[in-house]
């Protein structure tokens, strides 16, 4: 048997023990240098895969290969070797020149990185809509995340190398869109003149149909098919969109054939999107796949631990572990709680407690079977809270102190309750459904900025469904 085949049956072993995405992924350019005595040396394309191999595959590779050889194996070493050479990304010299972060501990790759928030001073200019807080430092890695991190990461480190696209998918709230941010900070860093572009699916396909309408193919190809980067989030909205599809799989193989980078995420697998073109799914299976699953107790507990320092309300150890404890759905949510129990302690002025958090968590917990509420009862809980008469918010007065809550009751009947414009209009005294439209997407807009309104709201709801 010459090291070929060896490797081969050795592969054969593992491919049946990992999952198809971590095999190709990391095993997909490996090779046998040499085999003697039990002394295995195997070509691998990169440091980053030396590293991972080591770390977590060495007992499942000696395995492999002692059942192959039908002999023990003493050592296993790995050489960074390419077969054929990684075609050179030349636009992203700057990237490659720049030291790439090696690393020298485990502690680097696995260890929690609890993530001291260290969001990138100078904001990437023209790309507005690339998060600066999203960032690597900020994303704590666990079990459940810890591949998708690590692809994230080489990606970012060497664009439009091995790893092309990069498709990460997982539930809601489990970090996907923060992994890509990420990517786009991290290179936006190394090489601030990349081309980056981050864009929803949705927006995408927005994009496409409006400058086919206006006669504009040319311009959205152009802006397209000339990045250094490509992330397009939320992928799984393209499903029954044909057009679209088609229009992005030239766009994918564009930069492909570029040595552009693309970056993809989605709440499923490739295979699992429905109605999705043959060609396009054997495309966006062709690089690294890489799952995000929900987070275990442990991580969650440095998550919560993370955003608590970072939004200047630490909890001790005890209460974090409670929190997490309780609530297990994904990060979107253990979040959610964090705030309103920054809220619900700064409204009320206490310091946090298991005494003081468990109204604000047990009404997270029943959140499912949540109290359902009537309109009446959301006016008199913002009237209350804002300390003015019910009929007063009723009337045609349009002082400030009247608008303002106002304009709170009709962005809640909105968003909690999903009424109507026209018939919030109707439980506003009569008033016109544009009104009711201007007041909920003022509020919607001022709320991303306005810390203060957010918690108001936070702790208006918190009232709403508690009777706090
Ligand atoms: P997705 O795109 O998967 O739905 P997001 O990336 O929007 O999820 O994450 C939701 C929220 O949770 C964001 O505020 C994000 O910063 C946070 N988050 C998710 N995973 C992590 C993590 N591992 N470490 C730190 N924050 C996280
Ligand atoms: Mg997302």
């Amino acid at each position: 048997m010459n090291t070929h085949e060896l490797w081969q049956a050795a592969l054969a072993e593992l491919e049946l023990k990992l999952s198809k995405a971590h095999f190709t992924t990391w095993f997909k350019q490996t090779f046998i240098v040499s085999c003697t005595e039990g002394d295995v040396t195997i070509a691998v394309p990169n440091s980053f895969t030396r590293t991972w191999l080591s770390k977590k595959y060495q007992r499942q590779i000696t395995e492999a290969l002692e059942r192959a050889l039908e002999a023990p194996v003493r050592k296993i070493g790995y050489e960074v070797e390419l077969k054929t050479p990684d075609p050179a990304p030349v636009i992203f010299e700057t990237v490659q020149k720049a030291p790439v972060p090696e690393y020298t501990s485990t502690e680097d790759l696995y260890g929690f990185s609890t993530g001291s928030s260290t969001p990138v001073q100078d904001a990437p200019r023209g790309n507005v809509t690339i998060n600066p807080s999203y960032t690597f430092d900020s994303y704590v890695v666990g079990k459940q995340n810890e591949l998708a991190h690590a692809a994230a990461q080489a990606v970012a480190m060497r664009p439009g190398g091995t790893y092309n696209p990069v498709f990460i998918y997982g539930g809601v709230g489990l970090g996907k869109t923060h992994l890509l941010h990420s990517i786009a900070n991290t290179i936006l860093r190394n090489s601030p003149n990349a081309n980056v572009l981050y864009v929803t699916c949705e927006h995408f396909t927005n994009d496409f149909i409006q400058s086919v309408r206006s006669g504009r193919a040319k311009d959205f190809k152009d802006r397209y098919r000339n990045v250094d980067l490509l992330l397009i989030d939320d992928i799984q909205f393209i499903t029954g969109k044909e057009g679209t599809q088609e229009e992005f799989f030239h766009t994918f193989n564009t930069l492909h054939q570029n040595n552009r980078q693309i970056v993809i995420s989605s709440d499923r697998p490739p295979k699992s999107i429905a109605s999705l073109e043959k060609r396009l799914l054997s495309r966006l299976e062709w690089g690294m796949l890489v799952d995000v699953g929900a987070p275990d107790l442990e991580t969650r507990i440095a998550i919560l631990e993370s955003k608590s320092i970072q939004k200047g309300f630490p909890l001790g150890k005890e209460l974090l572990h409670h929190v997490a404890d309780r609530i297990s759905s994904n990060v979107r949510e253990l979040e959610g709680a964090l705030n309103k129990i920054i809220a619900y302690h700064q409204f009320k002025n206490l310091s946090p407690s298991i005494e003081s958090i468990l109204p604000v968590i047990s009404s997270l917990e029943s959140s499912a079977e949540q109290k359902t509420v009537s309109p009446k009862e959301v006016i008199k809980t913002v009237t209350s809270y804002f300390d003015i008469e019910v009929p007063d918010v009723l009337g045609k007065s349009r002082e400030k102190r009247l608008a303002f809550p106002r304009q709170i009751i009709m962005y809640l009947l909105r968003e909690e309750m999903r009424l109507s414009y026209p018939s919030i209009g109707t439980e506003l005294g009569g008033r016109d459904h544009t009104t009711a439209m201007h007041a909920y997407s003022k509020i919607h807009k001022l709320k991303d900025g306005d810390e203060k309104l957010q918690r108001d709201l936070e702790v208006i709801k918190e009232q709403l469904y508690t009777g706090a």
